[in-house]
């Protein structure tokens, strides 16, 4: 409140005026997505969380316990457009963080736009838009809802976290170059860096980080909730022998190619410092675009994406990723507090959840769970089916998807008669899903339902390779996990909602994903976004 001593007295009437009227509508929504956060985590670090991180999300505010994605491939790209489309790939288009295209005769990812030209470094980075979502999301609904003058602001490392959630009409997105280390956007939004943005660039904060190794933030006994350090199955940093505390980033960041392609900025991706770096842009975003400081509703799309890149790498039970988890819960308490200095929790509207969750390692529980061994299932199918036919009719395999070229001279049903013949004893394969054809669906219901939901006709293929619970590709023989599937450690995510005047409460009933955008709506009773499917969580909006 102690900005309202400096405006004057008309501005102050007008203000009150508005208030009367709007009073139910928050200042600022900020929602924030967790890359590949499991609902579990929440419980499992219990013990090592601060007060006022995530704690106090869950005390004081509304927490579905059962909060599931509704479809599969549980992807980043799907999740953030699910999130903020209230809808799933089905209608949103995001079917994949790539899928293959048939118009385009090649592999397309969910954010490029070769038309669209970086702005703030000489990368590629920035040759991206929103452009393959087929749907509207919150921030466009909130723009159209107050004649664009709500600020609508997208921020993540990854590019797809930026940009999905904040859709087509909005202030901007922002994303990490890893080639520089700086935050950049695209042609599609400005044609250059608002100065907040080249602010906070010079003061080269990636630099800073490089030179603090990663250590524990507590004393190595208080991580019990995980296992030892050193473990199988925890994927070193390329180039180097052990997945062991402490990191020193700068000389791993020396290593060349740290990643395919990538610059020394890139291992912070895969740190927690990725996070910090991403909260304290999220601060100067708020102070740049004066976030929340009128009456108008303005939205912050924030994603921290760091912990799905340390998840990848160290798996779910890894010291490295509780303490990803413990750094962001002290980051998020320190957020909280930023929020309630700047605009007074009371004022703002919280929700917190994840855009997939992440699988078991199946080093550590198998059977029944393994490696399915992708390259061997593609070229050996491909082999077999030229062996029948003369011709290997698939023209592309991606996200366990069968693309077949589109000709006459093989009969559909045969290809899919010898499909299936070859992956009846491939391990891991639990069966074929003809995706034009859900009738033919032969699993559980419930998943037919989710791999339906994450179907488009125009984009996606002709048959999906099933694979049983816990089984995922075997590139992560090398360590690490990964997520995509349609089963429960994949889908069940944390939910939360919190500030304004939303009362605390739990939810224990089936919830989806696609229920947030509705409910987020209904709070600041705007339309709902173009695709929405979901229905309004009623028990938010109670008080
Ligand atoms: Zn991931």
């Amino acid at each position: 409140m102690r900005n309202l001593k400096l405006l004057p007295l008309t501005i102050l009437l007008l203000f009150f005026t508005t208030w009367a009227f709007g009073q139910q509508r928050p200042r600022l929504v900020v929602g924030i997505i967790v890359d590949q956060m499991r609902y579990d985590y929440l419980y499992r670090y219990w013990d090592d969380l601060s007060e006022n991180g995530f704690k106090r999300l869950l005390q004081q505010g509304y927490v579905v316990h059962n909060g599931h994605y509704q479809y599969a491939p549980t992807l980043t790209g799907p999740g953030h457009s699910s999130v903020y489309t209230g809808s799933s790939p089905a209608l949103h288009g995001i079917i994949g963080n790539e899928w293959y295209s048939r118009q385009e005769k090649k592999r397309v990812y969910c954010a490029e736009d070769q038309q669209a030209n970086t702005v703030g470094s000489n990368s590629v980075e920035g040759k991206m838009s929103p452009r393959r979502l087929t749907a509207t999301t919150l921030a466009d609904q909130l723009e159209l809802a107050t004649n664009r003058r709500s600020k609508t602001i997208g921020i993540a490392l990854k590019d797809r976290g930026a940009i999905l959630p904040v859709g087509f009409l909005n202030d901007g997105a922002y994303w990490y170059d890893k080639t520089n280390g700086q935050f950049i956007t695209s042609d599609f939004y400005r044609k250059t860096l608002p100065d907040w943005v080249t602010k906070f660039n010079d003061q080269h904060l990636p630099d800073q980080y490089l030179e603090k190794p990663w250590t524990p933030l507590l004393p190595m006994e208080r991580y019990d909730e995980s296992l030892p350090d050193e473990r199988p199955y925890e994927r070193p940093y390329l180039n180097t022998e052990k997945a062991v505390f402490p990191y020193d980033l700068k000389a791993i960041s020396q290593i060349k190619r740290f990643g395919a392609g990538e610059t020394p900025y890139g291992i912070l991706l895969a740190s927690p410092y990725g996070n910090a770096l991403t909260a304290a842009f999220a601060k100067a975003a708020i102070e740049g675009e004066q976030l929340g400081m009128d009456s108008i509703t303005d939205l912050l799309a924030l994603s921290f994406s760091s912990t799905d890149y340390v998840g990848h790498q160290f798996g779910p039970y890894s010291v490295e990723t509780q303490d990803i988890y413990l750094r962001l819960d002290r980051e998020l308490a320190n957020f909280l507090d930023y929020l309630d200095n700047t605009i007074g929790l009371d004022r703002v509207n919280i929700f917190l959840t994840a855009d997939h969750g992440g699988a078991d390692i199946p080093g550590y529980v198998s059977p029944p769970s393994g490696y399915f061994k992708t390259g061997d299932f593609e070229q050996g199918l491909a082999n077999h089916l030229q062996e029948k036919f003369g011709m290997n009719p698939i023209e592309f395999f991606i996200n366990e998807q069968i693309y077949l070229y589109q000709q006459d001279s093989i009969d559909v049903g045969e290809i899919e008669a010898e499909i299936r013949a070859f992956s009846a004893d491939f391990p891991g394969v639990y069966g074929i899903i003809p995706l034009h054809d859900f009738g033919h669906c032969a699993t559980d219901p419930r998943v037919c339902e989710k791999i339906r939901k994450g179907f488009m006709p125009a984009r996606s293929g002709d048959f999906l390779v099933q694979l049983y619970p816990g089984w995922f590709s075997d590139y992560y023989l090398k360590g690490g996990t990964t997520h995509g599937s349609p089963y429960a450690y994949d889908t069940h995510v944390p939910i939360i909602f919190f500030g304004g005047n939303i009362a605390p409460g739990d939810n224990y009933d089936p919830i989806w994903i696609e229920d947030i955008a509705p409910t987020v709506s209904e709070l600041l009773k705007i339309s709902w976004p173009s695709g929405a499917t979901g229905k309004v969580i009623g028990g938010v909006l109670k008080h």
